[in-house]
């Protein structure tokens, strides 16, 4: 696969002529918003390429598609970045299960991925960047590493020393072992330092892809493609340098709350063990969908995905509209009424806006733009546009439909 600039059209986004207050984020592990002086340095975890599109991955695309929308607007300039996990374990997997070669399924699932987006009014990464086409990104990042005596080797393999990190631990370490191992970690693994040593670089296993480089024929850990990428596309190609302008090398990293750890922890680290500098001045992180009270999993096979519901003819603004009507943060559930309250007030917005008299607009707009800048507060921005719906459909007078189409589209990326 190839690195891509702008993968799908932007769409477009309407002027607003008001001034917007800085975006405040309530990010985990605490609050911060985004030097106004400078530009937004955004950093999202991608797909692996495995399978399609589902309705958790468009949920976390569309909270950072706000914040990109949001800083667009007060004027500065966005660099938003996005990695594909084109070689992991899963994506090796279920070629093996379909006979099919992981090139190409990574391939087409990547281009529904950007067909979803797409069609969800989101905003393109400048960089979209394959793990694949960042080889040479991870061998120098491990021999930066290694300088600094945080790499040994196991058996071929690479591994990074957490030792010198343990009192930054999201969790206890008993905690932190445990969900290590759930999710792709292996603390039981014999002869490591310790259990929650993360792995850089895999030693070549028979038939499976590898790459050459200064530590081995083989293929990279997870974390440390993410941590080089971002690095790489966000601060330039001298990142083992660092930017000693900023009091961190980016802005945002961003995912899913499964993502928190081990996954962002040990980039952050890697990160600081190469650069001697901190990663990201703040975490975003999005809560999980679930499917009528269950844990939406692809071990339960109870996956909802966008390609899916598109094909049905649900309309990509209904999808949009019904994501965004709880707060990012909370783990929610995707249920038929939840699509189906979202169909009728979208329903409701569309008829509101074909009117020649509207209630009010510009308190409704205010409030729009006051909530989005409380930590994307898409559920109280809901609701004070249900509540200009309710006074328009009772007689209300004195708002522009235009204005409030063009506010709905160019914060929410509701095109209606
Ligand atoms: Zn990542």
């Amino acid at each position: 696969m190839e690195i891509l600039n702008s993968p799908w059209p932007n769409p477009s986004q309407p002027t607003l002529s008001r001034k917007l207050p800085i975006l405040e984020l309530r990010g985990t592990g605490g609050s911060f918003s985004v030097d106004p002086d400078t530009g937004l340095r955004m950093y999202v975890c991608g797909i692996t390429p495995y399978d399609a599109t589902h309705l958790g991955h468009a949920a976390t695309y569309l909270t950072f598609d706000l914040i990109n929308r949001y800083h667009r607007l007060i004027g500065k300039s966005v660099h938003f970045v996005e990695n594909i996990t084109d070689i992991d374990e899963p994506l090796l997997e279920r070629a093996r299960r379909d006979f099919t070669d992981w090139q190409s399924l990574a391939q087409k699932e990547t281009d529904l991925f950007t067909e979803d987006m797409s069609a969800l009014r989101t905003f393109a990464p400048d960089w979209f960047v394959p793990a694949t086409q960042a080889m040479d990104l991870v061998d120098k990042a491990i021999t930066a590493m290694d300088a600094h005596g945080f790499v040994y080797k196991l058996e071929g393999d690479l591994y990074f020393r957490t030792s010198s990190f343990l009192s930054e631990l999201p969790y206890s370490v008993d905690e932190s072992i445990a969900i290590f191992a759930e999710r792709g970690g292996d603390p039981e693994r014999v002869g490591k330092e310790h259990p929650l040593d993360s792995v850089l670089w895999i030693s070549n296993r028979d038939d499976e892809p590898g790459w050459e480089s200064s530590h081995g024929y083989g293929r990279p850990g997870w974390h440390i493609e993410c941590a080089v990428i971002s690095l790489r596309y966000l601060v330039g190609p001298d990142f083992i340098e660092g930017d000693s302008t900023r009091s961190a090398l980016i802005d945002i990293q961003g995912g899913g709350s499964d993502l928190i750890f081990p996954h962002h922890f040990m980039s952050a680290i890697q990160v600081r063990a190469m650069t001697g500098q901190r990663f990201a001045r703040g975490y975003v992180h999005t809560g999980m969908i679930g499917l009528n009270g269950e844990k939406m999993s692809k071990s339960k096979g109870n996956l909802v995905f966008v390609s899916k519901l598109l094909a049905a003819g649900v309309d990509p603004m209904v999808i949009r509209y019904a994501l965004l009507k709880e707060h990012y943060s909370k783990d929610r559930m995707w249920t038929d009424s939840l699509l189906a309250e979202a169909q009728t007030d979208v329903l409701r917005i569309r008829e509101a806006l074909s009117r020649n008299e509207v209630a009010a607009t510009e308190e409704t707009i205010a409030q729009v733009i006051g909530a989005i800048g409380n930590d994307l507060d898409t559920s109280s921005a809901i609701n004070a546009i249900l509540d200009w719906v309710n006074r328009t459909e009772s007689g209300g007078v004195g708002g522009s439909t235009g204005q409030m189409s063009r506010a709905l589209d160019s914060i929410l990326g509701l095109a209606f």
